[in-house]
């Protein structure tokens, strides 16, 4: 533990070492002080929602969508993310999916396992998924799909796309079987040093 808790602070800036951004720790409201909370949570939940909506906030302000993101271990922020779809021309820099890479960079990891990813609006479909696929713990948010619907953002269209048969959709998801298909993963499972994620 020591040795990863000092590659985290190597690997961190020097703004996330202690000095950057830390919410107020309070206790969650069970008993007993925050660090012995049963969640094993220290800090509060809504400080670090506020952060997310701030970098949402200043998104906006530079250019970019509405929306914004944090990663936090053990009460201290590992990455955070903001919108740049527009101005990075990458559909998927959502907030969420930049500070999980930010966060996987800076830790040297590819699981987020005990991390909790506070978002300023519920993640879409897209961004739930990687955060499923990054093993966090925990996600909170703030605003919802309603209120990015009314922002003029299709999240709950596309929540409501996967609940319809994929006949139905505009877009066409087409399965077409070829005898090599399983190729791929003949050779992951005959490869005995691969890293299982
Ligand atoms: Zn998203």
């Amino acid at each position: 533990m020591l040795a990863r808790a000092q590659r985290l602070r190597k690997n961190l800036p020097a703004a996330r070492q202690g000095r950057g951004f830390r919410p107020v720790v309070r206790n969650c409201g069970h008993n007993g002080p925050p660090a012995t909370c049963h969640h094993g949570w220290v800090s509060d939940d809504s400080s670090w929602l506020q952060r997310a909506i701030e970098l949402a906030t200043d998104s906006v302000s530079d250019g970019g969508g509405p929306f914004g993101a944090v990663i936090v271990r053990d009460g201290v922020e590992i990455a955070a993310g903001q919108n740049r779809v527009t101005s990075n021309f990458d559909p998927t820099a959502h907030a969420e999916v930049q500070a999980i890479r930010t966060a996987c960079t800076a830790l040297g990891e590819f699981s987020l396992a005990g991390c909790t990813v506070y978002a300023s609006c519920e993640p879409c479909p897209m961004c739930l998924a990687a955060c499923l696929w990054a093993r966090v713990d925990r996600i909170v948010y703030a605003a919802d799909r309603d209120d990015a619907a009314r922002g003029g953002f299709d999240d709950r269209r596309f929540y409501e796309l996967f609940t319809r048969p994929r006949a139905e959709w505009e877009v066409a998801v087409k399965s077409l079987r070829l005898p090599e298909a399983e190729m791929p993963f003949h050779a992951w499972r005959a490869r005995e040093d691969r890293h299982l994620y």
